[in-house]
């Protein structure tokens, strides 16, 4: 009745796991198992945390942030615009810079 809480490893079933991965959870031989970066990954784990396979959601805040800042940008300058077109109409409707009336020619 001295059953060990030994677990097999998760590729070989007849091996008993020496240590367990922190990031899946499953339990792994000696073989299997790989220390990096002071912590023990299983071979599966540790090319992911060495492949640089994970920044796709960065690249994604990056690309929206850019996005959003050209559409700043656009907002700026399409108020901008509009703002240079609606002031010289109404000053010089005022200064009465238009086109002058119709005037008697000189002669
Ligand atoms: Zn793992
Ligand atoms: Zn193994």
């Amino acid at each position: 009745m001295s059953a060990p809480l030994v677990l097999p490893c998760f590729r070989h079933p007849e091996r008993e796991a020496a240590a367990r991965c922190p990031a899946c959870r499953r339990a792994f031989c000696r073989e299997c198992v790989t220390e990096h970066d002071g912590r023990v990954l299983c071979a599966s784990c540790l090319r992911a945390a060495a492949s640089p396979a994970a920044p796709p959601r960065r690249r994604i805040a990056e690309r929206f942030a850019a996005a959003a800042g050209f559409l700043a940008a656009w907002l700026f300058f399409f108020l901008l615009g509009r703002l240079l077109v609606a002031l010289p109409s109404s000053a010089g409707e005022g200064a009465g810079f238009g086109d002058p009336p119709t005037r008697s020619e000189p002669r």
